[in-house]
């Protein structure tokens, strides 16, 4: 009954875990007679160890885990390992560059085998460091974004958006990041303010003398554009003026002549262009701007792709050819100065698009790509989160996700790296040209007409498939845990991935199953500093999960993670705030021993105590703290409810440190020296202890299944983790 005069987490913490997994009870057995509760754990990215960020999805999704345990739900919480495409692509090029290496030196084979091999060993990592972090989760339900089944959900769904007309290959303007050579999608780009230069450049008219020297002052015989990037000049094949601006009426149908390289190209006029901008005219570049990439649709203007994969200048005249855009845009600076086209260069500032990885300047660029339509998916994901099937917490959040649903475009599910679901695709190829789209996953036949096959390389966007998480971790269609547990209860992850994550998973579930694909999602917010400052390690800021847990425990760090944040506020982190739960867990441990001490040197010497007492043997101390045990118990109960997780914590944390330690075990040492009434002390103790821990363990399930273990009671379960959440009971 006895327990150690120190609380050491460190070896309490091991011991624990090891008893719930050989106790059974994280394996889930479906059972009829309860009600189900689910959550899929949004899949870690298998590429390095955990950080803090996972300490709080781990620890909020463990709560609700614990308490619905406790509630006698059926509960699954299912875990997953995500590939994580282009991440963890980033990711491992990073550990190739240090050894000199680069991916495009690697048979893509050989390079998908080496990054299969790396999130495999980090798999193991991340799944005993969630052990540390106390999930109770279904370890032997645990799925991996690339295993046969789950691709084979991808595959089916991919067919019926194929089937439905849904997907498409298109020739689109995409971001593509010339640093990493894939294309991106709109989510996957930043936005930098970036200083620049306007510059303002002449173009002239065909059938005008072009040398402007010649050329009376104020004569119309050009027409300046405006340009940010005037080594995209050399792809000029229009000039576009909006037809609503009278000053350049005159112009629309001439011809102009492009500067340095004479090509003729015709003005036109389209509303797509700003008569703010510049000077009102603009220069059509389709092949590097979406706009103008419409225009020259709208005006059946050519498209000249001058930008390579590479970044760097193709299909121009020799003496640009190959050079990088930023040294292609000096020279024709240079140049159009010389000879005199360069009208004027203002300073500007404007935004730029990079990748979110490497911050390279995104280069827009025509390309070949899958696209998935995504109005249709997105009405009927907004119609469910309309009619209430889905609600989100903090509630303000759905007002930010219509607003990014209505206005949403199409989306590029094609990347070209290795690392991923690879587009089952296969082309029929006819003198040289694409002649027939097969969807299959293996080689089909060769097509009539087609002289041969061809295998698509690109593989999916990774949101793709993890958009498929919730019913493809079940097993749709069939498997037993599918029709169980389908809907989940709560999708539960940070705010940053509503769009590249939750607002897919409610279009694909939906798409696909019929049904949403959970009740609630719960929001949480960014970890910051003590000082509300970012964390990253340029900063010197980052807090380690495991670091932390070694030195004060597991279940401090999950306390100082609740503690003080509600859902979707940032939350806030420092040593001094877990340190601080840890005197929290000290104090329940030493109110715990004393308690126990007491009863070994009372007449009670027993580890099968009934929790019973008679009410009207009772002193008024004893009433008020049951009482207050009660109101605690009802209120912290509809706070679980609500997801109000910090407020239960707080009321949890107040009543046992100042109600229950500071006022009524105080009164208890003079009670306890009244021989008529120490064993009815003794028992409310107990009693209020036995409560305590149950509300508190959600949130500190190592310490409080340690002195659960130790209680010497009567009617105990296996385990605390699976006693049943208090009751309210009437008032006293
Ligand atoms: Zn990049």
């Amino acid at each position: 009954m006895s327990i150690s005069k120190h609380y050491q987490p460190q070896k309490i913490e091991n011991k624990i875990y090891k008893l719930w997994e050989k106790s059974g009870f994280l394996k889930t057995k479906i059972s009829k007679n309860k009600k189900p509760f689910c959550i899929i754990m949004p899949p870690v990215n298998a590429n390095g160890p955990l950080h803090i960020g996972h300490a709080v999805f781990v620890t909020l999704e463990d709560i609700m885990i614990r308490y619905q345990r406790m509630r006698q739900k059926n509960v699954l919480w299912l875990p997953g390992v995500d590939h994580a495409g282009f991440e963890t692509q980033v990711v491992f090029e990073k550990e190739l560059e240090k050894q000199g290496k680069t991916r495009f030196q690697i048979p893509p084979k050989k390079l998908y085998q080496m990054i299969f091999g790396f999130t495999q060993k980090n798999r193991k990592i991340v799944r005993e460091q969630f052990k540390k972090l106390g999930a109770s989760c279904d370890w032997s339900r645990e799925k991996f974004t690339l295993e046969e089944g789950i691709i084979k959900i991808v595959y089916k769904t991919f067919k019926k958006l194929y089937k439905d007309g849904l997907v498409y290959r298109g020739k689109r303007i995409i971001n593509w990041c010339p640093r990493h050579q894939t294309a991106l999608s709109d989510l996957e780009i930043k936005h930098e303010i970036k200083k620049g230069k306007l510059w303002h450049i002449k173009y002239y008219l065909k059938s005008q003398k072009t040398n402007f020297q010649k050329q009376e002052k104020g004569s119309k015989n050009y027409i300046i554009v405006a340009t940010t990037r005037p080594e995209t000049m050399l792809g000029d094949t229009g000039i576009a003026v909006n037809p609503k601006d009278k000053r350049y009426k005159k112009f629309v149908g001439k011809t102009a002549i492009l500067p340095l390289i004479n090509r003729e190209i015709p003005i036109v006029a389209s509303n797509k262009v700003d008569v703010n901008f510049g000077t009102g005219a603009v220069k059509v570049t389709p092949a590097c701007d979406v706009i103008d990439f419409e225009i020259a649709k709208e005006h059946h203007l050519k498209i000249i792709e001058i930008v390579g994969k590479d970044g760097k200048m193709k299909n121009v005249p020799p003496s640009y050819q190959g050079l990088t855009t930023l040294a292609c845009r000096e020279k024709i600076v240079k140049e159009l100065q010389e000879k005199g086209y360069l009208e004027k260069a203002e300073n500007y500032t404007h935004q730029i698009s990079v990748c979110y990885k490497c911050k390279t300047p995104i280069e827009p660029l025509i390309s070949e790509q899958w696209f998935v339509k995504i109005k249709p998916l997105a009405k009927a994901a907004m119609e469910a989160v309309e009619k209430g099937k889905i609600k989100f917490i903090p509630e303000y959040y759905k007002k930010i996700y219509f607003h990014w649903m209505k206005n949403i475009k199409d989306w590029n599910i094609s990347r070209q790296i290795v690392w991923g679901i690879r587009i089952p695709i296969w082309y029929g190829i006819k003198n040289g040209k694409i002649k027939k789209i097969i969807v299959s996953e293996k080689k089909p036949k060769l097509p009539k007409g087609s002289d041969y096959l061809k295998k698509e390389t690109d593989t999916f966007d990774t949101w793709f498939s993890s958009g498929q998480w919730p019913f493809a971790a079940l097993g749709f269609p069939k498997n037993k845990d599918y029709k169980y547990f389908y809907p989940t209860s709560v999708m539960e992850t940070g705010w940053d991935i509503l769009f590249f994550w939750v607002a897919r998973m409610i279009m694909l579930s939906l798409y696909v199953t019929g049904e949403v694909p959970f009740r609630y999602v719960f929001l949480h917010g960014l970890v910051r500093d003590k000082d509300r400052q970012k964390m990253s390690k340029s900063k010197g800021n980052v807090i380690d999960p495991l670091g932390v847990v070694n030195l004060y425990g597991a279940d401090a760090l999950r306390a100082a993670l609740v503690f003080g944040t509600g859902a979707g506020k940032d939350i806030i982190i420092s040593e001094e705030k877990i340190i601080g739960q840890k005197r929290f867990a000290n104090k329940i441990w030493n109110a715990s021993r004393f308690i126990f001490q007491q009863i070994s040197s009372s007449k009670l010497k027993t580890q099968n105590i009934k929790l019973q007492f008679k009410i009207q043997n009772l002193t008024e101390a004893d009433k008020k703290i049951l009482n207050g045990l009660n109101e605690i118990i009802g209120s912290v109960t509809k706070d679980l409810d609500d997801f109000q997780f910090h407020n239960a914590l707080q009321k949890i944390y107040q009543f046992f440190w100042h109600r229950f330690c500071d006022l009524y075990i105080e009164k208890s040492k003079k009670q306890l020296q009244e021989k008529a009434l120490q064993e009815e002390t003794l028992k409310i103790l107990l009693y209020v202890l036995l409560q305590s821990i149950k509300l508190l363990h959600p949130f500190m399930p190592f310490l409080t299944e340690e002195i659960y273990q130790k209680l010497p009671i009567k009617n105990k379960q296996k385990c605390l983790m699976v006693e049943s959440w208090p009751s309210q009971k009437p008032k006293i």
